[in-house]
């Protein structure tokens, strides 16, 4: 390639303001959202929202909570959908996402973030335990990720961010299971990126370390206190700051940023090189 036709591809910065003018703004953007309804999807589905882009919160079919979910989040102002679906059976995936583009419309951004986990040491695991492990998530990444991508790259826009964990890149005690599962996210998103790079399609991790939901408040006081003595910053990650990370890699301003691993500053606490927060 030559220097001008490198110049020609990047554009000047008049013109990437020009075409951000006649491309859809993020207000016209709708995003799905897998576990959408759980701790961290419902910050990532209002912060989202509050952005204008139109949300659909993924939940298990029958979900009990998913009418208050909804309610709630309407009596916010926020444009807010539910759709059904089990991210562990393809059909079912296929059905929400034909329901979802139906009603709605095609997706634009994809937040890969339901999860389970099923802790224990690994020499008492049997088979069942690996369920929530790597092969598990990498057939329900398969599973949602595969309906959208082909309309993402005939559109020639999309983002794709899935949520995997610092465990990911330091490993946790009693996570073999988990932390290869996680670990896998990021081949996944760097391969994958560079399969769509050039048709405006993104593909990203965020890693977040310990956040404040439902299962981490569930733990032990004692195991919860010796976590929080290792992050730098004393104190557990809120929901809200794993969704603002996330916000920015969906963003337009983060149209060149593909096949990175966005951590948080609890690896710091590991002894690992320092590095970027986005690579
Ligand atoms: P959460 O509150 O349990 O949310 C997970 C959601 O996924 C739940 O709403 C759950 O539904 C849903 N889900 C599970 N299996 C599903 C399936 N087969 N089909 C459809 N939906 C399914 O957990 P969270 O703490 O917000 O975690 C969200 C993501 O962040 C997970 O991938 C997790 O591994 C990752 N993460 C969390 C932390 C943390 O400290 N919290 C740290 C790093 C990474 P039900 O409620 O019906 O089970």
């Amino acid at each position: 390639m030559t220097t001008t036709e490198a110049v020609r591809r990047a554009g000047t910065s008049s013109d990437t303001e020009a075409g951000a003018g006649n491309r859809a703004s993020l207000k016209q953007r709708i995003a799905f959202v897998s576990g959408g309804m759980g701790g961290i999807g419902t910050a990532v589905c209002r912060r989202l929202a509050r952005s204008g882009v139109k949300v659909v919160a993924g939940c298990l079919p029958g979900y009990e909570r998913k009418d208050d979910w909804i309610g709630r989040m309407r009596g916010e102002g926020l444009q807010v959908h539910a759709a059904e679906g089990n991210v562990d059976d393809y059909e079912s995936c296929a059905d929400m996402f034909y329901q979802i583009s139906s009603v709605i419309g095609p997706v634009d951004i994809l937040v890969n973030n339901a999860g389970i986990t099923r802790d224990g040491v690994f020499k008492a695991h049997v088979a069942a335990d690996w369920y929530g492990g790597d092969q598990h998530q990498s057939q329900q990444r398969l599973n949602v990720t595969r309906q959208v991508i082909e309309g993402m790259m005939e559109r020639g826009w999309g983002r794709i961010v899935n949520i995997s964990s610092v465990n990911a890149l330091k490993g946790q005690f009693g996570q073999t299971n988990y932390s290869a599962a996680k670990a896998g996210m990021h081949g996944f998103s760097k391969a994958l990126a560079q399969e769509v790079v050039k048709k405006g399609v993104t593909v990203n991790t965020v890693s977040p370390g310990y956040v404040l939901t439902g299962h981490v408040k569930a733990m032990k006081p004692e195991i919860l206190n010796s976590i929080v003595e290792q992050i730098p910053m004393g104190r557990l990650a809120r929901p809200e700051e794993v969704a603002g990370s996330l916000a920015y890699l969906v963003s337009e301003e983060a149209s060149y940023i593909t096949g990175a691993k966005h951590l948080d500053q609890r690896r710091l606490a590991h002894g690992l090189t320092p590095t970027r927060t986005v690579q």
